[in-house]
């Protein structure tokens, strides 16, 4: 008898769930797909570049949405326990991939699998269930208008506590463009309208359960190091000198503003404020000094949404609500919290993050903290991303402020005489929200996003729906750190401030993560895009790892290491970063191959005309430059294309072929 030997770390095999015909198959792909595309959206692009047929609707049946696991997710490596979504999006028309942390990744591992794609649609509402060797599409009629949070208390109920899930809420079911995939009732898949893609197969939820067991080249090695690292994040998340700076920050909010000080710190600070105040640590800076967009991005911190709010916004104010940290799978930092918020009748509930903070705080100059609990709890429980739905309002409250919409606009079931959403009004965000998620009224138009709604406003609208490519923009002002500019506009999955921006690169410890890669950054435009593409390299590699975000301001940490450690895969760095480039070479690849390379934004998000005051006074963003310097590092042509010479090094040869149908873009704002 052949011993077919296991795999060592990943388990080495895909599942497809064709949902139009009910069948199921695994695949069981070549190790040189996964050395070559990590995993992720790295194995993501890889199997759906390749089975994507070009062209069609994404809200179509033959749109593929994968779940995938990074290569390192499962692992006792320790931030490793992200996965991403992917399809092609109907929000922006180009790749979609959207990032979620929680223990649904791993989940998926331990289900045996390294990704599950789905094609097809199914007639009525079903739900993949998977335990151990039993894989089955089930009925969901029962499951399908119910909130995330009671259908997993239902498939737990019915599949056991052991199980992980995954599901769309209303807002994915009625096919809103700005709807995610939740799992864990708050941990979300929130971006590029996802769930939209997902309900349009009418697929409800993914319930797995499983034993399989990730093998390691060395064991022992991968403990030792997970053990080591672990110990440092602990010893920072505790760190008592940092606990006394960061008491002070929020007080000193205005400081960082007059004095230009860049809101950075070391390893300490950084473990320590995420892991006590979360993501939130620093709302009230950021707001300060320009960081944070306010009034739809034609305000001023200081001015239109001051200290004495934003200080109510931060995550030491928000402290007194905690009841329990929470981490994500594997996680040693654990930067979220379930919170008990009294005076909005909630028990439990997850922190909100910046983000969501920073969109219905002073995006609409909201001055009521209390609320954006309730609307971080319901937009997580019906599968809303609340960074597009909190630009949405504050679109709705420009609408209104310059007579593009009006009273009886607004009319719903609660207030038939119509209501108007204004500057700072937080009493009608919540009706507003579940008119959208609802599709009721004026929702309708609002539940697809800014671009959309602006489409079908008129021209006039078209100038403060802000989006970049059609995705709304994340709570960072490109204005204020303009690599980010260039990030929302040139990253194949456009409007993420999650993606590659050098910017970041200089603040504290990122630069260390790997110690050999040193980035630098440049002054002027052409040589920021230029220097851009290296750190675009070294992130596609990191995500498709399925590494969170916030292991980056930890500084050094042994990726090479474990990666050798668990999968006997000796890699050098220029293979690290080749891999990373040849991940987004395809999903740029994908974007052309769709005729989806875009640069569009409307001139507010770059500065033109710029503001008049505050700390962007003044600041253009020169976003033609840093593009074109961007493309030709990274081995694009003038119009985003990767060229022959680009795939052919990136072992893409296969795909030269296709870029006879491919088209660019013209790169003028
Ligand atoms: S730092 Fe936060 S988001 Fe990242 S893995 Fe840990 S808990 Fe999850």
């Amino acid at each position: 008898m052949i011993m077919m030997k296991a795999p060592l770390g990943y388990t080495g095999k895909i599942l497809w769930v064709d949902l139009g015909s009910g069948t199921i198959r695994e695949e069981r792909p070549l190790v040189e797909v996964y050395r070559s595309f990590l995993g992720g959206y790295g194995l993501g692009v890889y199997f759906i570049y390749r089975d994507l047929e070009p062209g069609l609707d994404p809200l179509s049946p033959g749109n593929i949405l994968g779940f995938c696991p990074g290569l390192l997710t499962g692992t006792p490596a320790p931030f490793t326990g992200r996965h991403m979504v992917c399809a092609k999006s109907p929000l922006t028309g180009t790749w979609g991939d959207s990032n979620a942390g929680g223990y649904f990744g791993p989940a998926i591992k331990r289900a045996g699998y390294d990704a599950i794609f789905f094609k097809g649609a199914a007639e009525s509402p079903v739900y993949l269930a998977i335990d151990n060797e039993s894989k089955e599409i089930n009925d969901a009629s029962d499951l399908w208008g119910l909130n995330v949070e009671q259908v997993e208390n239902r498939l737990k109920k019915s599949h056991g506590h052991g199980a992980q899930v995954e599901a769309i809420g209303k807002a994915g079911e009625k096919l809103s463009l700005i709807s995610g995939i939740v799992t864990d009732r708050g941990r979300i898949a929130a971006r590029s309208g996802l769930g939209a893609v997902m309900g349009s197969k009418n697929l409800k939820a993914l319930c797995l359960k499983g034993r399989t067991r990730i093998n390691m080249a060395d064991k022992a090695l991968t403990l030792n190091l997970a053990k080591g690292y672990n110990k440092k994040v602990h010893q920072r998340a505790n760190s008592i000198t940092a606990s006394q700076v960061a008491s002070m920050a929020p007080k000193i909010s205005k400081l960082y503003r007059i004095l230009k000080i860049p809101a950075e710190g070391d390893e300490y600070m950084y473990a320590f404020t995420l892991h006590n105040y979360g993501t939130a640590f620093a709302t009230s800076i950021y707001a300060e000094i320009g960081d944070m967009p306010i009034k739809n991005f034609k305000g001023t911190g200081f001015k239109d949404w001051p200290q004495d709010v934003a200080t109510r916004f931060t995550g030491l104010a928000l402290k007194k609500y905690r009841k329990k940290s929470y981490g994500c799978y594997g996680c040693p930092l654990k930067c979220g919290a379930i919170l008990e918020v009294p005076e909005a009748g909630l028990e439990e509930t997850h922190c909100p993050e910046y983000e969501t903070l920073a969109s219905f705080g002073g995006m609409i100059l909201n001055p009521d903290v209390v609320e954006v609990f309730t609307v971080n709890h319901l937009l997580n429980l019906e599968g809303m991303d609340t960074i597009s739905a909190g630009n949405v309002i504050a679109f709705a409250m420009e609408c209104v402020e310059r007579g593009i919409l009006a009273k009886e606009d607004f009319k719903c079931k609660a207030e038939p005489e119509g209501f108007l959403p204004r500057w700072g009004d937080s009493y009608h965000l919540l009706p507003l929200l579940q008119m959208m998620i609802d599709r009721e009224g004026i929702g309708d138009l609002l539940a697809d996003g800014v671009q959309v709604a602006a489409r079908k406003l008129g021209s006039k609208a078209r100038e403060f729906a802000m989006h970049a490519n059609g995705q709304e923009l994340p709570m960072h002002d490109g204005r204020f750190m303009k690599g980010l500019a260039l990030t929302y506009l040139a990253d194949p999955t456009p409007g993420r401030h999650t993606a590659a921006c050098l910017d970041f690169s200089s603040l504290g410890p990122v630069n260390k993560f790997m110690n050999n890669l040193n980035f630098k950054n440049a002054t002027d435009p052409v040589g920021k895009g230029e220097c851009n593409a290296k750190f675009v390299k070294f992130r596609q590699a990191f995500n498709a790892v399925g590494l969170c975000e916030y292991a980056l301001p930890q500084g050094t940490y042994p990726l090479l290491e474990f990666i050798e450690a668990i999968y006997g895969w000796k890699i050098t760095i220029s293979e690290f970063l080749d891999t990373g480039w040849r991940i987004q070479a395809l999903r740029q690849l994908f974007n052309a191959r769709e005729h989806a390379i875009k640069c569009e934004t409307p001139g507010r998000t770059l500065g033109r005309p710029p503001l008049e005051q505050g700390p962007l006074k003044g600041d253009t963003v020169k976003i033609e430059q840093m593009i074109e310097g961007y493309f030709r590092a990274i081995g694009f042509d003038e119009t985003g294309i990767p060229t022959p010479q680009t795939l052919e090094y990136l072992g893409l040869d296969a795909f030269i072929p296709d870029l006879r149908s491919c088209s660019g873009v013209d790169i003028r704002v």
